[in-house]
């Protein structure tokens, strides 16, 4: 498998560089918030790219860790009265629920900021003994810029001629300050004067800056190097730069080897922003009745390194694509003539090498995703014309699987996912009249829904159409839709 590393600026080979996991590191979730559909297309990417290596039968070892503790958490935590480790746990639960929800995997390894102060702070000592780091008159401690003559190297930055010792002393970095940054932020008042919350360390009293998490925990996990850097195109000026310039400087050693960086998201064609009104988070498009499955389709469907321009036709089109999939996976399993059909035995392989090409080049979803759906109009068209038999079809099961391990579609867990963020609507009061509605259709569960379906087909037999019509109409205002086939009623949710 080949990926882009943003560091060479050429598609290289990925391996194991230790022969045996693939060690991988991927900057996690600031929890002061819930996630919006933009952070959860960095991390259904890495998912992907774990997924598949996976699949091609590399072992890994992905770590994700939680920043727990930094300007926005203090200051929202102060501003709801909370402390902010009962803070910021609230958001990461959500988060890690919206991770299932969506069908991410959980990374082998989670650590949280606020586990690893004893570490960053001995990674910042090695860094003052080589006179890399410095403390400022207020107490900070800061990394000198001038001592790294390879800063920049990863976003290819000229930082020729900075001054050594100009300092920026926020998390909130201006995208260009390249100045000396925070290592260590020495323990200040509120605004409320209110003493900040901090860790007594040989460094004073303070708390660390958000670069030297990352470099701490990727090492103490991963090792000194290691395979793979991910993040979104946002964190590699300052925060991947600066990851670099710390932990190179302490170990004298190359930090990761590779580096991945996923485009932003669009949404209807801008940049997503509370004041723009086009911000989502998973939960805002859950509770207006879209679909988890048909989200995270449309989130991998666009390749990595491609913009994503998100918008409800899109999402409209992905929930169709899923469903077409998944009617397709039934129909798969039903029962076949014995015996193959050679030319579409040859569409599936084609299929399965295509998917495999594609994933293997650069994560190429999108291509990975068309060799799929040749497959299903091959298998649509071969079934519709009564040539389809029963080794076609176990075989194009198994290729549907194998697509299915990484895009993991087919498994409807939608209404489920639905329900739990209504409750949780429910019980934070988020309740509006859309989420409303959509709870009286959900109110009905699946056994529900099946118990009038027989009715009304007994009704129907019995030749009481009244009973049949009413239940059929009973059934629409709860928003699920029947369809009478030959082969049965099949229902859906609408
Ligand atoms: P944060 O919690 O803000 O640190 O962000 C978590 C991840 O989401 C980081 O990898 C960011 O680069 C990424 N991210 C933030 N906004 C977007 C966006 N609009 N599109 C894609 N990724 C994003
Ligand atoms: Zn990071």
């Amino acid at each position: 498998m080949e990926l882009f590393n943003t560091l060479t600026g050429r598609v290289e080979p990925l391996t194991p560089s230790d022969g045996a996991t693939f060690r991988m590191y991927a900057c996690g979730p600031t929890v002061y918030d819930y996630g919006h559909i933009g952070n959860f297309r960095t991390f259904i990417h890495v998912d992907t790219l774990r997924r598949y290596l996976k699949q091609i039968g590399m072992p890994v070892r992905h770590v994700m860790n939680v920043t727990d503790v930094d300007d926005k958490i203090i200051r929202n935590a102060s501003a709801a009265g909370m402390d902010i480790a009962a803070y910021s746990k609230r958001f990461e639960g959500a988060f890690f629920e919206d991770m299932e929800s969506l069908g991410l995997e959980r990374p082998e390894v989670v650590p949280h900021a606020t586990d690893n102060i004893p570490e960053m702070v001995s990674l910042i000592e090695r860094l003052r003994d080589q006179d890399i780091a410095y403390q400022a008159e207020d107490g900070s401690w800061y990394f000198r810029i001038a001592k790294f003559p390879d800063y920049g190297k990863l976003s290819k930055k000229d930082f020729d001629g900075i001054e050594d010792g100009a300092r920026v002393d926020v998390d909130e970095y201006e995208k260009d300050a390249a100045r000396d940054f925070a290592l260590w932020k020495a323990v200040k008042n509120d605004s409320n004067g209110v003493r900040e919350h901090s860790w007594e360390t040989s460094l004073g009293a303070g708390r660390p800056g958000w670069h030297i998490e990352c470099s701490a925990m990727a090492s103490k996990y991963l090792g000194d190097t290691f395979d793979l850097h991910a993040g979104g195109e946002d964190l590699m000026f300052p925060h991947h730069e600066n990851e670099i310039a710390q932990s190179e400087s302490a170990t004298h050693k190359q930090f990761a080897l590779h580096w991945m960086h996923v485009r932003f998201l669009l949404v209807e064609g801008r940049k997503m922003s509370k004041s723009e009104g086009n911000f989502y988070t998973l939960r805002d498009l859950l509770l207006k009745g879209h679909r988890a499955s048909a989200i995270r389709f449309l989130l991998m469907s666009v390749p990595y390194r491609h913009q994503l321009n998100f918008t409800f036709d899109g999402l409209a089109e992905s929930t169709s694509a899923v469903e077409r999939l998944r009617t397709f996976a039934a129909r798969m399993k039903g029962t076949f003539p014995a015996g193959i059909n050679e030319e579409l035995a040859a569409a599936t392989a084609k299929a399965l090498a295509g998917y495999d090409a594609a994933l293997s080049n650069d994560l190429n979803t999108a291509e990975a995703r068309a060799a799929i759906f040749d497959l299903v109009r091959a298998g649509n068209v071969a079934a519709d014309a009564g040539a389809l038999r029963a080794e076609n079809a176990t075989e194009i099961l198994a290729v549907l699987q194998r697509f299915d391990g990484v895009f993991a579609v087919l498994q409807d867990r939608d209404a489920e996912i639905t329900r739990s963020a209504l409750d949780w609507a429910e019980q934070s009061g988020r309740i509006n009249e859309a989420s409303a509605e959509l709870l009286a259709t959900l109110s009905f569960t699946d056994a529900d829904i099946d118990a009038l379906v027989t009715e009304r087909t007994h009704a129907k037999k019995s030749r009481n159409f009244a009973r049949a019509d009413a239940i059929r109409k009973e059934l629409l205002e709860k928003g699920i839709l029947l369809e009478d086939s030959k082969d049965g009623v099949r229902w859906k949710r609408k």
